[in-house]
Protein backbone atom coordinates (compact mmCIF):
# COMPACT_ATOMS: atom_id res chain seq x y z
CA UNK A 1 0.00 0.00 0.00
CA UNK A 2 1.48 3.55 -0.75
CA UNK A 3 2.39 5.65 2.20
CA UNK A 4 0.85 8.73 0.47
CA UNK A 5 -2.29 10.15 1.55
CA UNK A 6 -5.46 9.85 -0.83
CA UNK A 7 -6.94 13.25 -2.17
CA UNK A 8 -9.54 13.90 -4.39
CA UNK A 9 -9.92 17.12 -6.74
CA UNK A 10 -13.36 18.64 -6.99
CA UNK A 11 -13.96 19.89 -10.74
CA UNK A 12 -11.44 17.81 -11.46
CA UNK A 13 -11.86 18.38 -15.40
CA UNK A 14 -11.45 21.77 -15.35
CA UNK A 15 -8.11 24.10 -16.46
CA UNK A 16 -6.93 24.21 -12.76
CA UNK A 17 -8.54 21.26 -11.64
CA UNK A 18 -6.47 19.33 -14.75
CA UNK A 19 -3.05 21.39 -13.23
CA UNK A 20 -3.83 19.79 -9.79
CA UNK A 21 -3.98 16.38 -11.34
CA UNK A 22 -1.35 16.76 -13.52
CA UNK A 23 1.21 18.99 -10.33
CA UNK A 24 0.07 15.53 -8.37
CA UNK A 25 1.26 12.45 -10.14
CA UNK A 26 4.69 13.59 -9.35
CA UNK A 27 4.21 14.52 -5.81
CA UNK A 28 5.90 13.13 -2.95
CA UNK A 29 2.83 13.10 -0.02
CA UNK A 30 -0.36 13.35 -1.72
CA UNK A 31 -2.04 10.50 -4.53
CA UNK A 32 -5.30 11.63 -6.74
CA UNK A 33 -7.78 8.87 -5.68
CA UNK A 34 -11.24 10.21 -6.62
CA UNK A 35 -12.02 13.33 -9.07
CA UNK A 36 -15.77 15.02 -8.81
CA UNK A 37 -17.29 17.32 -11.84
CA UNK A 38 -20.37 18.07 -12.80
CA UNK A 39 -23.36 16.04 -13.97
CA UNK A 40 -22.07 16.26 -17.88
CA UNK A 41 -18.72 14.37 -16.48
CA UNK A 42 -19.63 12.07 -13.77
CA UNK A 43 -19.11 8.19 -14.73
CA UNK A 44 -16.82 9.22 -17.66
CA UNK A 45 -13.42 7.68 -17.58
CA UNK A 46 -11.32 10.52 -16.89
CA UNK A 47 -9.03 9.06 -19.62
CA UNK A 48 -11.26 9.71 -22.19
CA UNK A 49 -12.30 13.50 -21.00
CA UNK A 50 -10.54 16.14 -23.19
CA UNK A 51 -7.13 16.67 -21.61
CA UNK A 52 -5.51 20.03 -21.86
CA UNK A 53 -3.14 20.29 -19.29
CA UNK A 54 -0.03 19.34 -21.23
CA UNK A 55 1.65 16.08 -22.14
CA UNK A 56 -0.52 13.09 -21.07
CA UNK A 57 -3.26 12.63 -18.55
CA UNK A 58 -1.34 10.79 -16.00
CA UNK A 59 -2.26 7.15 -16.08
CA UNK A 60 -3.28 6.22 -12.52
CA UNK A 61 -5.89 9.43 -12.44
CA UNK A 62 -7.05 8.39 -15.99
CA UNK A 63 -7.94 4.93 -14.95
CA UNK A 64 -10.42 6.76 -12.45
CA UNK A 65 -13.90 7.49 -13.11
CA UNK A 66 -15.37 11.14 -12.74
CA UNK A 67 -17.50 10.76 -9.33
CA UNK A 68 -21.01 13.21 -8.71
CA UNK A 69 -19.82 16.01 -6.18
CA UNK A 70 -20.67 14.54 -3.20
CA UNK A 71 -18.63 14.10 0.15
CA UNK A 72 -19.48 10.45 0.70
CA UNK A 73 -16.73 8.77 -1.19
CA UNK A 74 -14.21 11.43 -1.39
CA UNK A 75 -11.16 11.25 0.48
CA UNK A 76 -9.91 13.30 3.65
CA UNK A 77 -8.70 15.81 1.86
CA UNK A 78 -10.41 17.53 -0.96
CA UNK A 79 -8.44 20.24 -3.60
CA UNK A 80 -11.75 22.48 -5.29
CA UNK A 81 -11.41 23.93 -7.80
CA UNK A 82 -15.10 24.88 -8.86
CA UNK A 83 -16.25 28.18 -10.54
CA UNK A 84 -17.81 30.60 -7.29
CA UNK A 85 -21.44 30.00 -7.74
CA UNK A 86 -20.77 26.24 -6.97
CA UNK A 87 -18.11 26.54 -4.64
CA UNK A 88 -20.16 28.59 -2.56
CA UNK A 89 -22.71 25.57 -1.84
CA UNK A 90 -20.70 22.69 -2.37
CA UNK A 91 -17.57 23.60 -0.27
CA UNK A 92 -19.30 24.08 2.98
CA UNK A 93 -20.76 20.59 2.60
CA UNK A 94 -18.07 18.72 2.22
CA UNK A 95 -16.11 20.60 5.47
CA UNK A 96 -19.37 19.97 6.70
CA UNK A 97 -18.77 16.01 6.08
CA UNK A 98 -15.44 16.15 7.87
CA UNK A 99 -13.17 16.86 4.86
CA UNK A 100 -10.40 18.96 4.81
CA UNK A 101 -11.54 21.60 1.52
CA UNK A 102 -8.03 23.49 0.01
CA UNK A 103 -10.06 25.80 -2.41
CA UNK A 104 -9.12 27.79 -5.18
CA UNK A 105 -13.01 29.81 -5.31
CA UNK A 106 -13.34 33.16 -4.39
CA UNK A 107 -16.69 32.32 -2.91
CA UNK A 108 -15.30 31.62 0.82
CA UNK A 109 -12.31 33.80 0.51
CA UNK A 110 -13.21 36.71 2.55
CA UNK A 111 -15.01 34.89 5.60
CA UNK A 112 -13.24 36.15 8.44
CA UNK A 113 -12.96 32.35 9.33
CA UNK A 114 -11.76 31.34 6.09
CA UNK A 115 -7.85 31.49 6.02
CA UNK A 116 -6.64 33.16 2.88
CA UNK A 117 -3.29 31.88 2.53
CA UNK A 118 0.27 32.72 0.45
CA UNK A 119 2.46 30.45 2.97
CA UNK A 120 5.61 32.73 2.85
CA UNK A 121 3.48 35.40 4.02
CA UNK A 122 0.68 33.99 6.55
CA UNK A 123 1.07 30.78 7.00
CA UNK A 124 -0.21 31.09 10.98
CA UNK A 125 -3.25 32.43 9.72
CA UNK A 126 -4.16 28.74 8.59
CA UNK A 127 -5.04 28.41 12.93
CA UNK A 128 -8.34 30.30 11.84
CA UNK A 129 -9.81 26.79 11.29
CA UNK A 130 -10.41 26.65 15.10
CA UNK A 131 -13.06 29.47 14.55
CA UNK A 132 -15.02 27.59 11.69
CA UNK A 133 -18.86 25.91 12.11
CA UNK A 134 -17.92 22.09 10.13
CA UNK A 135 -16.40 19.25 11.89
CA UNK A 136 -13.97 19.72 8.59
CA UNK A 137 -12.39 22.54 7.28
CA UNK A 138 -11.91 25.44 4.66
CA UNK A 139 -9.01 26.75 3.41
CA UNK A 140 -7.96 28.90 0.76
CA UNK A 141 -5.44 30.76 -2.24
CA UNK A 142 -6.20 34.16 -3.05
CA UNK A 143 -7.38 34.76 -7.06
CA UNK A 144 -4.44 34.64 -9.23
CA UNK A 145 -3.48 38.37 -9.42
CA UNK A 146 -3.64 38.56 -6.17
CA UNK A 147 -1.02 36.37 -4.75
CA UNK A 148 1.40 37.96 -7.96
CA UNK A 149 0.78 41.23 -5.67
CA UNK A 150 0.79 40.51 -2.16
CA UNK A 151 4.06 38.40 -2.85
CA UNK A 152 5.40 42.14 -4.59
CA UNK A 153 4.00 43.70 -1.64
CA UNK A 154 5.06 41.87 1.66
CA UNK A 155 8.68 43.13 1.60
CA UNK A 156 7.62 46.92 1.04
CA UNK A 157 5.06 46.62 3.82
CA UNK A 158 7.54 47.51 6.40
CA UNK A 159 8.92 51.06 4.63
CA UNK A 160 5.59 52.13 5.45
CA UNK A 161 3.39 51.26 2.20
CA UNK A 162 1.33 53.96 2.00
CA UNK A 163 -0.53 53.76 -2.08
CA UNK A 164 -0.42 50.94 -4.48
CA UNK A 165 -1.83 51.04 -7.99
CA UNK A 166 -2.06 48.49 -10.25
CA UNK A 167 -3.13 47.58 -13.46
CA UNK A 168 -3.13 43.92 -14.90
CA UNK A 169 -2.59 42.60 -17.95
CA UNK A 170 -4.05 38.75 -17.56
CA UNK A 171 -3.57 35.87 -19.37
CA UNK A 172 -6.67 33.58 -21.31
CA UNK A 173 -5.90 30.49 -19.49
CA UNK A 174 -7.02 32.77 -16.72
CA UNK A 175 -10.95 32.93 -17.63
CA UNK A 176 -10.97 28.71 -17.59
CA UNK A 177 -12.07 26.81 -20.56
CA UNK A 178 -13.35 27.68 -23.31
CA UNK A 179 -12.80 31.35 -21.66
CA UNK A 180 -13.06 34.11 -23.76
CA UNK A 181 -14.29 33.63 -27.26
CA UNK A 182 -11.18 33.68 -29.87
CA UNK A 183 -13.21 36.76 -31.89
CA UNK A 184 -12.95 38.61 -28.63
CA UNK A 185 -9.34 37.78 -27.17
CA UNK A 186 -7.40 37.69 -30.54
CA UNK A 187 -5.33 40.78 -31.44
CA UNK A 188 -7.46 42.65 -28.85
CA UNK A 189 -7.55 44.16 -25.39
CA UNK A 190 -10.39 43.48 -23.22
CA UNK A 191 -10.80 46.17 -20.27
CA UNK A 192 -13.17 44.13 -18.41
CA UNK A 193 -12.76 41.05 -15.96
CA UNK A 194 -15.77 40.56 -13.68
CA UNK A 195 -15.12 40.66 -10.21
CA UNK A 196 -11.18 40.89 -10.67
CA UNK A 197 -10.70 44.59 -9.65
CA UNK A 198 -12.71 44.36 -6.24
CA UNK A 199 -10.76 41.22 -5.79
CA UNK A 200 -7.10 42.91 -6.09
CA UNK A 201 -8.19 45.90 -3.88
CA UNK A 202 -9.06 43.39 -0.96
CA UNK A 203 -7.49 40.32 -1.01
CA UNK A 204 -3.85 41.19 -0.82
CA UNK A 205 -4.61 43.16 2.40
CA UNK A 206 -6.60 40.87 4.03
CA UNK A 207 -3.57 38.39 3.67
CA UNK A 208 -0.67 41.44 4.18
CA UNK A 209 -2.99 41.80 7.40
CA UNK A 210 -2.18 45.87 6.03
CA UNK A 211 -4.62 48.95 5.77
CA UNK A 212 -3.25 50.09 2.28
CA UNK A 213 -5.49 52.14 -0.65
CA UNK A 214 -5.18 49.76 -3.74
CA UNK A 215 -6.23 51.00 -6.95
CA UNK A 216 -7.11 48.45 -9.35
CA UNK A 217 -7.46 47.70 -13.32
CA UNK A 218 -7.73 44.69 -14.75
CA UNK A 219 -7.45 43.74 -18.36
CA UNK A 220 -7.62 40.59 -20.81
CA UNK A 221 -4.77 40.10 -23.32
CA UNK A 222 -3.94 37.55 -25.82
CA UNK A 223 -1.40 35.80 -23.56
CA UNK A 224 -1.94 31.94 -22.94
CA UNK A 225 -0.26 31.75 -19.42
CA UNK A 226 1.11 34.29 -17.26
CA UNK A 227 -0.29 37.76 -16.06
CA UNK A 228 1.59 40.87 -15.83
CA UNK A 229 1.21 43.31 -13.24
CA UNK A 230 2.30 47.14 -13.70
CA UNK A 231 2.51 48.56 -9.84
CA UNK A 232 3.45 51.72 -9.13
CA UNK A 233 4.08 52.34 -4.79
CA UNK A 234 4.23 54.85 -2.53
CA UNK A 235 5.82 55.30 1.09
CA UNK A 236 5.10 57.07 3.99
CA UNK A 237 9.15 57.46 3.77
CA UNK A 238 11.73 57.97 1.76
CA UNK A 239 13.03 55.15 0.20
CA UNK A 240 15.90 54.18 -2.08
CA UNK A 241 15.93 51.47 -4.85
CA UNK A 242 18.38 49.98 -3.08
CA UNK A 243 16.38 48.96 -0.38
CA UNK A 244 13.82 47.22 -1.97
CA UNK A 245 15.91 45.40 -4.32
CA UNK A 246 17.57 44.00 -0.91
CA UNK A 247 14.22 43.52 0.45
CA UNK A 248 12.87 41.30 -2.80
CA UNK A 249 15.88 39.21 -3.07
CA UNK A 250 15.77 38.83 1.00
CA UNK A 251 12.50 37.59 1.06
CA UNK A 252 11.69 33.92 1.98
CA UNK A 253 9.05 32.07 3.96
CA UNK A 254 9.64 30.72 7.58
CA UNK A 255 11.77 27.58 7.62
CA UNK A 256 9.37 25.23 7.66
CA UNK A 257 7.70 26.33 4.57
CA UNK A 258 10.64 26.72 2.87
CA UNK A 259 10.80 22.49 3.92
CA UNK A 260 7.40 22.36 1.61
CA UNK A 261 7.56 20.04 -1.69
CA UNK A 262 6.17 22.83 -3.73
CA UNK A 263 7.63 25.58 -2.23
CA UNK A 264 9.89 27.44 -4.36
CA UNK A 265 13.90 28.13 -3.34
CA UNK A 266 13.20 31.97 -4.44
CA UNK A 267 9.50 33.25 -3.94
CA UNK A 268 10.48 36.48 -5.99
CA UNK A 269 13.10 36.74 -8.76
CA UNK A 270 14.52 39.62 -9.77
CA UNK A 271 15.24 41.16 -12.58
CA UNK A 272 17.52 43.48 -14.01
CA UNK A 273 16.96 43.35 -18.08
CA UNK A 274 15.22 46.15 -19.34
CA UNK A 275 12.68 43.90 -21.41
CA UNK A 276 11.77 41.64 -18.29
CA UNK A 277 9.35 39.76 -17.17
CA UNK A 278 7.91 38.73 -19.90
CA UNK A 279 4.61 35.94 -20.18
CA UNK A 280 6.56 33.67 -22.10
CA UNK A 281 10.37 33.83 -20.95
CA UNK A 282 9.19 33.96 -17.02
CA UNK A 283 6.03 32.67 -16.15
CA UNK A 284 7.91 29.03 -15.73
CA UNK A 285 10.49 30.92 -13.30
CA UNK A 286 10.81 28.48 -10.25
CA UNK A 287 8.35 25.50 -11.60
CA UNK A 288 6.18 28.28 -11.95
CA UNK A 289 5.99 29.04 -8.20
CA UNK A 290 7.97 31.95 -8.50
CA UNK A 291 7.12 36.00 -9.16
CA UNK A 292 9.53 37.66 -11.32
CA UNK A 293 9.67 41.34 -10.58
CA UNK A 294 11.65 43.78 -13.07
CA UNK A 295 11.52 47.31 -14.47
CA UNK A 296 12.34 48.63 -10.91
CA UNK A 297 12.54 53.14 -11.56
CA UNK A 298 11.19 55.76 -10.30
CA UNK A 299 7.77 56.92 -10.69
CA UNK A 300 6.26 60.78 -10.91
CA UNK A 301 3.16 60.10 -9.34
CA UNK A 302 3.63 57.87 -6.40
CA UNK A 303 7.29 56.29 -5.53
CA UNK A 304 8.00 53.59 -7.27
CA UNK A 305 7.31 51.54 -10.45
CA UNK A 306 8.00 48.09 -11.49
CA UNK A 307 6.26 45.34 -13.30
CA UNK A 308 5.68 41.58 -11.47
CA UNK A 309 5.14 38.20 -13.52
CA UNK A 310 3.47 34.64 -12.34
CA UNK A 311 2.08 31.86 -13.80
CA UNK A 312 -1.12 31.98 -13.41
CA UNK A 313 -2.38 28.36 -13.35
CA UNK A 314 0.42 27.34 -10.82
CA UNK A 315 1.40 30.08 -8.46
CA UNK A 316 -2.32 31.93 -9.03
CA UNK A 317 -3.84 28.35 -8.91
CA UNK A 318 -3.15 24.82 -8.79
CA UNK A 319 0.45 25.33 -7.18
CA UNK A 320 -0.80 27.54 -4.57
CA UNK A 321 -3.74 25.02 -3.54
CA UNK A 322 -0.98 21.93 -3.45
CA UNK A 323 1.29 24.33 -1.33
CA UNK A 324 -1.17 25.35 1.29
CA UNK A 325 -2.46 21.35 1.58
CA UNK A 326 0.99 20.69 2.30
CA UNK A 327 1.38 23.61 4.97
CA UNK A 328 -1.73 21.61 6.65
CA UNK A 329 -0.14 18.74 6.53
CA UNK A 330 3.11 19.98 7.79
CA UNK A 331 1.66 21.80 10.63
CA UNK A 332 -1.22 19.15 11.53
CA UNK A 333 -3.41 22.21 11.00
CA UNK A 334 -6.98 21.53 9.98
CA UNK A 335 -7.39 18.06 11.43
CA UNK A 336 -4.53 17.02 9.02
CA UNK A 337 -2.39 15.72 11.64
CA UNK A 338 -4.47 12.53 12.07
CA UNK A 339 -3.83 11.72 8.31
CA UNK A 340 0.16 12.33 8.46
CA UNK A 341 0.04 9.81 10.92
CA UNK A 342 -2.13 7.39 8.91
CA UNK A 343 0.55 7.48 6.15
CA UNK A 344 3.56 7.44 8.65
CA UNK A 345 1.91 3.91 9.84
CA UNK A 346 2.43 2.67 6.61
CA UNK A 347 5.42 3.69 5.26
CA UNK A 348 8.26 6.13 5.89
CA UNK A 349 7.38 9.28 4.36
CA UNK A 350 9.75 12.38 3.84
CA UNK A 351 7.51 14.93 5.84
CA UNK A 352 9.04 17.48 7.96
CA UNK A 353 7.97 17.34 11.61
CA UNK A 354 4.75 19.17 12.24
CA UNK A 355 5.99 22.83 12.83
P1 LIG B 1 -13.17 25.82 -15.55
O1 LIG B 1 -12.13 25.43 -16.53
O2 LIG B 1 -14.43 26.43 -16.03
O3 LIG B 1 -13.56 24.50 -14.67
C1 LIG B 1 -14.69 24.44 -13.83
C2 LIG B 1 -14.81 23.06 -13.19
O4 LIG B 1 -15.94 23.06 -12.31
C3 LIG B 1 -15.02 21.92 -14.19
O5 LIG B 1 -14.38 20.75 -13.73
C4 LIG B 1 -16.55 21.69 -14.14
O6 LIG B 1 -16.94 20.36 -14.44
C5 LIG B 1 -16.79 21.94 -12.66
N1 LIG B 1 -18.19 22.25 -12.38
C6 LIG B 1 -18.95 23.24 -12.94
N2 LIG B 1 -20.20 23.20 -12.43
C7 LIG B 1 -20.22 22.17 -11.54
C8 LIG B 1 -21.23 21.60 -10.71
N3 LIG B 1 -22.49 22.08 -10.67
N4 LIG B 1 -20.91 20.55 -9.92
C9 LIG B 1 -19.65 20.04 -9.95
N5 LIG B 1 -18.66 20.52 -10.72
C10 LIG B 1 -18.94 21.57 -11.51
O7 LIG B 1 -12.60 26.85 -14.49
P2 LIG B 1 -11.05 27.05 -13.98
O8 LIG B 1 -10.39 28.10 -14.75
O9 LIG B 1 -10.42 25.72 -13.86
O10 LIG B 1 -11.30 27.69 -12.54
C11 LIG B 1 -11.71 26.92 -11.43
C12 LIG B 1 -11.74 27.79 -10.19
O11 LIG B 1 -10.41 28.27 -9.91
C13 LIG B 1 -12.62 29.05 -10.36
O12 LIG B 1 -13.26 29.32 -9.12
C14 LIG B 1 -11.61 30.12 -10.71
O13 LIG B 1 -12.06 31.41 -10.38
C15 LIG B 1 -10.42 29.71 -9.86
N6 LIG B 1 -9.13 30.18 -10.35
C16 LIG B 1 -8.78 30.02 -11.66
C17 LIG B 1 -7.52 30.48 -12.07
C18 LIG B 1 -7.07 30.35 -13.51
O14 LIG B 1 -5.99 30.89 -13.83
N7 LIG B 1 -7.80 29.67 -14.40
C19 LIG B 1 -6.65 31.06 -11.16
C20 LIG B 1 -7.02 31.17 -9.83
C21 LIG B 1 -8.26 30.72 -9.44
P3 LIG B 1 -17.46 19.95 -15.93
O15 LIG B 1 -16.24 19.87 -16.81
O16 LIG B 1 -18.07 18.61 -15.70
O17 LIG B 1 -18.41 21.00 -16.38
Amino acid sequence: MSARIDVGVLGATGVVGQQIVARLARHPWFRVAWLGASERSVGRRYGDLPWRAGGMCPPAAARLSVEAPEPRHAPSIVFSALDAATASTLEPQFAASGRLVVSNASAHRMRPDVPLIVPEINPHDIRLVEHQPWSGSLITNPNCSSVFLALALAPLVPFGLRAVTVSTLQALSGAGYPGVASLDALANVVPFIAGEEEKLETEPLKILGARVPISAQATRVPVVDGHTLLVSVAFEQRVEADDLRQAWSGFQGPEHVRALPAAPARPLVLSDLPDRPQPRLDAGEGDGMSVTIGRLRACAVLDWRFVALGHNLVRGAAGAAILNAELAVATGAAGAARMLEVARDEEEVPIPSAC
